[in-house]
């Protein structure tokens, strides 16, 4: 046998393995653009060497046969395929066939096929369903029809019947219907509709669709017309086989009239330039449309023309599909690397064996998480799926299971960091795996120092993201307490710095090393700890001393057992994170580190005995709460208003706050003192209208000396 012959054998084989899983199963084991690519293959070894065509082919036939589970119907006019081209060229060659057919057949004279915009053509969408069939006698729905093997389909009447936007009965319209009426047309299933439609299956545990046409003709390929009742099918329709004798575009307007749904998405364009436009259009559109297409239609409008030009063993020749460059294709999965991110969410990535998907060459895509790659059931060494739709991130879909090499390697997230060795932890409830490394982790530096010097944290003013990436790069600051060890002239020496800003962030830096404990907390970007639960965390604890030496794992215990008070807001959660924080030393030294360098916050009594509870081998039972020092000005509602002499408001309301009171912005009879300034207005008007106390500075400091309020 030719080796010719041999390839010949092989595609065919392999070609109607994946179309019977495409069309029999609705389950497609390899991509859409793996299947077209083995079919042209088939087409060029065919086109040289003919005598290689069986009748058997796949280039010979159309679809597959219907399913033994559901009734067969002959089609009365056959249910065809289409020609397609992906290249301009290809569509300028198939606007040029038209013309030369239509001046064989007479259709047209020497002149008028010479000219390159003489033919009409209706451009539609290329929808990416299932074709079926509609029949209509005296406006009545009878029958519905799949494509099956384009001469017989499957009778699935009862399950089109269920899909809302198909009438059962044509509106009468502009024009009266005809009699019989055959509309062929898709059914499909929007995107959202899909998405959920699978987060139901996930849920069920039921299997996923790969896509959503195969999701709409698995659901309308039902014996139970009820399960197709429940999935959300759409229908367009884009033809009739009865010539209504105005032309494709017209014909198309009629249906609408009578009630079936049409895309007004469409244009009656002339010659290849004006398809080729329209492409370009549609294109760019295609991202807002809610539904898949695969690309767009053309079909010579003018009835009388498409039956001078006529069939050819598959497709008709007045009309072409001009494809889109895939959005799925397969390739090699060569290994699965770890990237950190600025949050320090580890994702695995994928590296491909480079490929052009979506119009451009992919070899990094994204796996999500562990999950995700234990559900895509995806191997290093794996054939895999990979998907590019629009600007979207290319994704690895699934492993292709026929393609599986005897040696592949499963994936196990790592327990340490890739970049900095921490632990990595995953919380139950959360899909992503973390490094609890902190500033510690190279990967999450940047991100750590912008939020520590925030204004809701420790508060330097004037650091910008472009700053921290310049004092990393230039090794000045690892840890926040490298901030206070920068001079002027180090300063000096990144580009773009001058004088007068090097000495304005060095005073907004000193202005920051007098901080509360509560933005202290909050700036050290402890995971789960944000603003407010910083501030009760120094509420409760008082000291930074108190927050390092508690265990946390009996706090937690004790909560649990509700022997706790104060604590109302800090969850298990919470508690642990802080449990893994402070028994890491690297992240206490960073602490002490801020110490050293001066940086100083106030601090009280805890709220909470400490001791009982870092005890040992503490047992739950023994831990007992007393010494309760509530906090000065606990449940206390302050306003701040004018110039204070020494504290800035934020102080103030630092102060204020981290002795247990709060700060609100407006006077009301709920408010307990007016912490008024110099140049006092409105506010101090309303205080005395309202009769709140109003005390200055010096009184308010006073009442933090005495321990409790006036
Ligand atoms: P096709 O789906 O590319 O084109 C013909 C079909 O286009 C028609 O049957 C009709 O249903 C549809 N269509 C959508 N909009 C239309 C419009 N406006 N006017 C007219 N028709 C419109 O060709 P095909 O022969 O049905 O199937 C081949 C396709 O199926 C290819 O895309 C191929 O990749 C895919 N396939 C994939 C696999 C796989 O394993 N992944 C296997 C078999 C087939």
């Amino acid at each position: 046998m030719s080796a010719a012959r041999q390839r010949a054998q092989w595609l065919r084989e392999t070609l109607a393995r994946w179309s019977y899983q495409y069309h029999t199963l609705d389950e497609p084991s390899v991509p859409d653009a793996q299947y077209d690519q083995a079919y042209r293959e088939l087409q060029a070894l065919e086109a040289e060497h003919p005598d290689l065509i069986t009748p058997d082919s796949p280039t010979q036939r159309v679809g597959e046969k219907p399913v033994e589970f559901l009734k067969q119907v002959p089609h009365a006019t056959p249910m065809l395929s289409l020609g397609n081209g992906f290249e301009d060229q290809d569509i300028e060659q198939f606007d040029a066939r038209v013309r030369d057919w239509l001046l064989k057949a007479g259709v047209l004279n020497a002149a008028q096929a010479a000219d390159p915009l003489v033919v009409l053509y209706c451009a539609e969408l290329k929808y990416d369903g299932l074709a079926v069939t509609l029949r209509y006698e005296n406006g009545l729905l009878v029958q519905a029809a799949t494509r099956g093997d384009g001469s017989t389909g499957e009778d699935v009447t009862h399950n089109v019947r269920t899909i809302e936007v198909v009438p059962l009965r044509l509106l009468p319209g502009e024009r009266p219907h005809p009699e019989v009426l055959e509309v062929r047309g898709e059914v499909l299933m929007f995107n959202a509709d899909f998405e959920r439609l699978n987060q139901q299956q996930a849920e069920r545990g039921d299997k996923l669709f790969v896509n959503p046409r195969n999701a709409a003709a698995g659901s309308l390929r039902q014996l139970d017309p009820a399960l197709t009742a429940r999935r959300p099918l759409r229908f367009f329709a884009y033809g009739a086989n009865t010539k209504l004798g105005h032309g494709q575009f017209a014909m198309l307007d009629d249906l609408r009239g009578w009630g079936l749904p049409v895309s007004p998405r469409r244009a009656l364009v002339q010659g290849a330039a004006g398809l080729l436009d329209f492409y370009r259009q549609i294109q760019v559109e295609r991202k807002r449309l809610p539904f898949e297409i695969d690309g767009v239609v053309y079909k010579v409008n003018n009835e009388a023309w498409q039956d001078a030009l006529g069939f050819v063993a598959r497709a008709p020749r007045f009309a072409i599909a001009h494809k889109f460059p895939p959005q799925e294709v397969m390739t090699r999965l060569l290994d699965i690397e770890i990237q950190v991110g600025r949050t320090g969410a580890l994702t695995p990535v994928a590296r491909l064996d480079p490929v052009f998907v979506g119009g451009t060459t992919v070899s990094n895509a994204t796996l999500h998480n562990e999950d995700e790659i234990r559900r895509k059931d995806v191997h290093v060494g794996d054939m895999v799926v990979v998907r590019r739709a629009g600007d979207v991130i290319p994704e690895v879909v699934r492993a292709v299971a026929e393609f599986r090499p005897a040696q592949v390697t499963s994936f196990v997230m790592p327990t340490a960091c890739p970049v900095c060795g921490s632990e990595v932890v995953r919380e139950a409830n959360e899909a992503v795996a973390r490094c609890t490394g902190g500033f510690v982790c190279m990967a999450q530096r940047k991100q750590g120092l912008l939020h520590f010097a925030q204004r809701r944290a420790v508060m330097i003013d004037g650091l910008g993201e472009k700053l921290v990436d310049q004092l990393i790069e230039a090794n000045l600051v690892k840890a926040p307490a490298d901030f206070f060890t920068l001079s002027v002239e180090a300063l000096l020496r990144l580009e773009r710095m001058g004088q007068k800003s090097a000495e304005n962030l060095l005073a907004a830096i000193q202005a920051a090393r007098s901080t509360t404990l509560a933005r202290l907390v909050f700036g050290l970007g402890i995971r789960h700890v944000g603003e407010e639960t910083a501030r009760q965390l120094a509420l409760a604890f008082g000291s930074m001393k108190a927050l390092r030496e508690q265990d946390y794992t009996v706090l937690a215990q004790a909560k649990e057992a509700g022997q706790t008070q104060g604590l109302e807001g800090i969850g298990p959660e919470i508690l642990a994170s802080l449990q893994s924080y402070f028994s890491d030393p690297r992240q206490c030294k960073l602490i002490d580190d801020l110490r050293e360098v001066g940086v100083t916050w106030p601090e009280h009594e805890a709220r909470w005995k400490l001791e009982t509870l870092t005890q040992e081998n503490a047992d739950v039972d023994d831990l007992v709460q007393t010494g309760m020092a509530i906090p000065p000005l606990q449940g206390l509602s302050f306003v701040i208003t004018g110039t204070l002499p020494e504290l800035s408001r934020d102080q103030a309301a630092d102060l204020i706050r981290a002795h247990g009171g709060q700060v609100s912005s407006a006077v009301s009879k709920k408010t307990a003192y007016l912490l008024a300034g110099e140049a006092a207005g409105s506010k101090l008007a309303k205080a005395q209208e309202l009769g709140v106390k109003v005390i200055d500075e010096a009184a308010l400091r006073e009442m933090l000396a005495q321990g409790k309020p006036d």
